[in-house]
């Protein structure tokens, strides 16, 4: 029997915001432990929570990113379970009546596009951190990151191999930075995923029993480990065992996903709608506000990319992989509509320079004005491109303009014709053995020609134009 592999993905998303989700306390990384505490996020009898109006707003805009339903009036709801760091004994979490839902992302995959259903998108509060020592000295519990606003975004069980959990994984977390509502941050784990999994016989609608995995923390280990427990399944499946609903951690020194527990139902919770706190009503008109502020999203700047600008898939993909980076290439375009001769540099020499300083596109000290500069002097026949190369990193190192680069090193491209056929007719006298040849029908010793005039000028002749002169001067 073969199998097909069944794939619903939960995403949870660290918000930007700068307070918590119930309480004053600043989210900001790495203070002291407990340094970012209040009786609130300390699960203190008695503290109130209030919810945080801008990861409400935050929440909507991902939604209608998503193409969600927004949910007029959503409720917070308490999950109860016991761990050290979730001080109150239960998560304040959304159940029944989630903020989004309903939604779908569109996915581009070895050239075909395909939807992946979004269930819900649904606010919560972030658990705090144990810290375990050494025996002697035992176990601490820092409390900074209890409460912390995220936004869980559930798939429908829409998809169906690694490369597509991997593909689906990379587009939401673009739309999150695009919306700079997430950092994006796997490692840090501002942005955690956890796939569940099951397989059945292909043919089949029924849903087989799944496994939900966890402590996955890079894109590599996304694919890794579903690629392991459809592997793992297929085998027990095939030899007539049966899986069990469990969590299972990847671990990635083994390579292999291992058993972390048996797996709730949501009945274990005993979910119930926080009385704390009244259900969040969402008025037409602030949520109508709201879809207007969202910007073209990733996936549509692709499409036009390749429309408008009749880019290829490729550079379109890339410029269009940080809302920064695109922005600087249209700034380029609105200069000089010569959108694959940018392209070309931004992808090559501008990106090379940015990553070897470690420099955001945003700070780069090579502005659109500067670079359109440079790119107008090879378009103009003032310098050629590979002279455009070499200057380019003292072009990004220092501040003088490219036409002051390109007059003080005297690197003006040779155009003038008398010039030029001066310099041809030299080297014809030089080399008669080679003319000869050429006219004998070698005219792969046209390239040793055009070699020797590029040489004799040091760099400088307009290649063009020394071809077109050496065709017709061999021609006579
Ligand atoms: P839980 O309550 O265990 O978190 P949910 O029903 O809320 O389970 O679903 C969580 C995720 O698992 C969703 O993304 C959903 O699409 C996916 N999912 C549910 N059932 C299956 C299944 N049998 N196989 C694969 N994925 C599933
Ligand atoms: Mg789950
Ligand atoms: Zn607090």
């Amino acid at each position: 029997m073969t199998f097909e592999p069944v794939i619903g993905i939960e995403v949870h998303a660290q918000l930007r915001t700068r307070s918590k989700m119930f309480c004053g306390c600043a989210t900001a990384f790495g203070l002291p432990p407990n340094a970012q505490t209040c009786p609130v996020c300390l699960g203190l009898p008695g503290a109130l929570p209030v919810v945080n109006a801008r990861a409400v707003e935050m929440a909507v805009r991902t939604g209608l990113a998503l193409n969600c339903t927004v949910r007029a009036t959503n409720q917070f709801a308490r999950k109860n379970y016991f761990y050290p760091d979730l001080p109150k004994g239960y998560q304040i979490s959304q159940y029944d009546l989630p903020i989004c839902e309903h939604g779908w992302i569109a996915l581009t995959l070895n050239g075909t596009t395909k939807t992946v259903g979004i269930r819900r998108a649904h606010l919560e509060e972030d658990a705090g951190k144990n810290l375990h020592a050494d025996q002697r000295t035992g176990s601490f519990v820092d409390l900074n990151r209890a409460g912390t606003p995220l936004l869980e975004i559930v798939t429908e069980p829409d998809v169906h191999s690694a490369e597509e959990a991997v593909t689906y994984l990379k587009s939401l977390r673009d739309v999150l930075m695009y919306l700079d509502v997430c950092d994006g941050n796997m490692e840090q784990g501002s942005l955690r995923c956890e796939p569940n999994l099951s397989l059945r016989p292909v043919g089949s609608d029924a849903l087989g029993t799944k496994v939900e995995l966890k402590n996955i923390n890079s894109f590599k280990f996304v694919k890794d480990a579903v690629e392991y427990e459809i592997a793992r399944q297929t085998k027990v499946l095939t030899e007539g065992g049966t899986i069990h609903q469990e969590t299972r951690l990847w671990d990635v020194n083994r390579g292999q996903t291992v058993v972390m527990r048996s797996k709730e139902d949501a009945h274990d919770y005993r979910y119930f709608p926080d009385p704390d706190l009244l259900p969040v009503s969402l008025d037409d008109a602030w949520v109508d506000g709201l879809r207007s502020t969202i910007q073209e999203l990733p996936k549509d700047r692709y499409q036009r990319f390749t429309s408008d600008y009749g880019l290829p898939d490729y550079d379109a993909g890339v410029l269009t992989s940080a809302r920064a980076l695109a922005d600087y290439f249209e700034a380029c375009v609105a200069l000089f509509a010569e959108p694959k001769i940018i392209s070309n540099f931004v992808m090559s020499e501008v990106l090379r320079e940015l990553n070897q300083s470690g420099s955001p596109v945003e700070s780069s000290p090579v502005s659109p004005e500067r670079l359109v500069e440079l790119l107008r002097l090879v378009h103009d026949g003032t310098i050629s491109l590979n002279v455009a190369k070499e200057l380019f990193p003292e072009l990004y190192a220092g501040d003088q303009s490219a036409t002051q680069l390109v007059e003080a090193k005297g690197l003006r491209q040779l155009s003038d014709e008398t010039e030029l056929q001066a310099l041809v007719d030299d080297v014809i006298e030089k080399h008669p053995a080679q003319v000869e040849q050429y006219q004998g029908g070698k005219e792969g010793v046209l390239g040793f020609f055009v070699g020797q005039v590029m040489k004799a000028s040091k760099g400088k002749a307009n290649p063009q134009k020394v071809n077109v002169l050496l065709k017709t001067r061999l021609s006579q």
